[in-house]
């Protein structure tokens, strides 16, 4: 087989002939022995919408992903695409193009034969297999790489090759688990900014799989935030961040500071202020305020109490890493002009921005999110 020269019988139009299609899930059940990896999962996924699954491991991700592609079978719930229910529908009939982690291409295949595998499985004719292959790997940006084998390409050049095979036979729905967690932090970022591009230019309904919060943040439409099988919260990036429905939520996605608080008087005193509680709080006493790295603001103060640990700048803004008195550490997000003063070891004194702060009861450990700084 050969990319060069073949009659091209299915331009980039045909793709968008396909344009995406809903998917429901519908109390998704999931049992292994003891473990329910997934517990009643329900979802909604728009046409052509990008919807990022996040969530710690064994939250149920890959789980409701293989149900969704039909590699497994859930013991009960039902799977709908454009409402039609494909639960007994086999993995073959369902029309889904699949990216996982790393390592899926077919080594003894070339790069253009690995695309065009699909094709070949649905008997397409030798023509059809080249002009497709050379057209999908122009659309990730390897169309001169075609005659090469998986081996000689990066780990970021077989994912692209992988993403255009899943692509080749033009699904209704492309599903990526955690496609990007093999590579090194460059690749990844380059790597999903262009799977967006692909899948906007494409209109395919994506369902995209990620421990990886800043990752999902990045690319979707919406974000699923899943755990112990359930979704805690379906949004957009944005209102996740600013209106995470849950502490599990508020802590799983982005930088949190946990800070010891007060409730009482309906408001929440911290950092020797008082300010307004967001949503619904615990009645009084101890609790634990959760405060963006943004929404802190701190200053150098010769008669503060807390002390500069380190200072990490990252162009536009500078984090700052501060310890209380009482041994609490906060990071706390500065512009970058004007916070050369704030150096390890320098005094300062950190204050909540006005705004409403999310509060949890104090004595609640939340599990198995990322650390802090991640
Ligand atoms: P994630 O992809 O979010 O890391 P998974 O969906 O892979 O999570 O797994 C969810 C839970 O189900 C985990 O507790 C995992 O150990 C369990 N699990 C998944 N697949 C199997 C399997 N084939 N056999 C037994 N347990 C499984
Ligand atoms: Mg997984």
């Amino acid at each position: 087989m050969t990319t060069a020269a073949s009659p091209r019988t299915a331009g980039p139009a045909d793709l968008r002939e396909r344009p995406g299609v809903p998917i429901r899930l519908d109390g998704l059940t999931r049992r292994y022995g003891s473990v329910v990896a997934l517990d009643g999962l329900d979802l909604d996924i728009d046409a052509g919408e990008f919807l990022a699954l996040l969530g710690p491991s064994g939250c149920g991700k890959t789980t409701a992903l293989r149900a969704i592609a039909g590699f497994d079978r859930p013991d009960a719930g039902r799977v709908l695409l454009g409402g039609r229910d494909i639960t007994d529908t086999p993995a073959s009939k369902r029309d889904m193009g699949m990216v996982f982690q790393a390592y899926s291409l077919f080594p003894n295949l070339t790069v253009a034969e690995n695309v065009a595998f699909g094709l070949r499985v649905r008997r397409r004719g030798k023509a059809e297999q080249a002009g497709r292959a050379a057209e999908l790997l122009e659309l990730v940006g390897l169309a001169d790489r075609g005659g090469r084998y998986p081996h000689q390409l990066s780990g970021g050049q077989q994912q692209r090759v992988a993403l255009a095979r899943a692509l080749a036979v033009a699904p209704q729905v492309l599903l990526l688990d955690e496609p990007l967690s093999a590579l090194d932090a460059q690749v990844r970022v380059q790597l999903r900014e262009e799977i967006r591009r692909i899948q906007l230019e494409l209109g395919i309904t994506t369902v995209f799989v990620t421990h990886d919060q800043a990752e999902a943040l990045s690319v979707a439409d919406r974000v699923g935030v899943m755990r112990s099988g359930r979704l805690e919260q379906v949004a957009s990036p944005d209102e996740l961040y600013e209106r995470p429905a849950t502490a599990f939520v508020a802590e799983f996605v982005g930088t949190m500071n946990r800070l010891p608080a007060v409730l009482a008087g309906g408001g929440v005193e911290l950092l020797g202020t008082r300010r307004p509680v967001a949503g619904a709080a615990p009645a009084s006493g101890p609790v634990v305020g959760l405060l963006r790295p943004e929404a802190l603001h701190v200053v150098g103060d010769a008669a503060g109490t807390g002390r500069v640990v380190t200072r990490t700048f990252s162009g536009a803004s500078t984090r700052v890493l501060v310890a209380l008195a009482d041994g609490v550490e906060v990071r706390v997000d500065v512009a970058s002009a004007g916070s050369a003063d704030l150096t390890p070891g320098t005094a300062v004194t950190v204050t909540p921005a006005d705004r409403p702060v999310l509060v949890v009861p104090a004595e609640r450990v939340e599990p198995s999110g990322p650390p802090a700084g991640a």
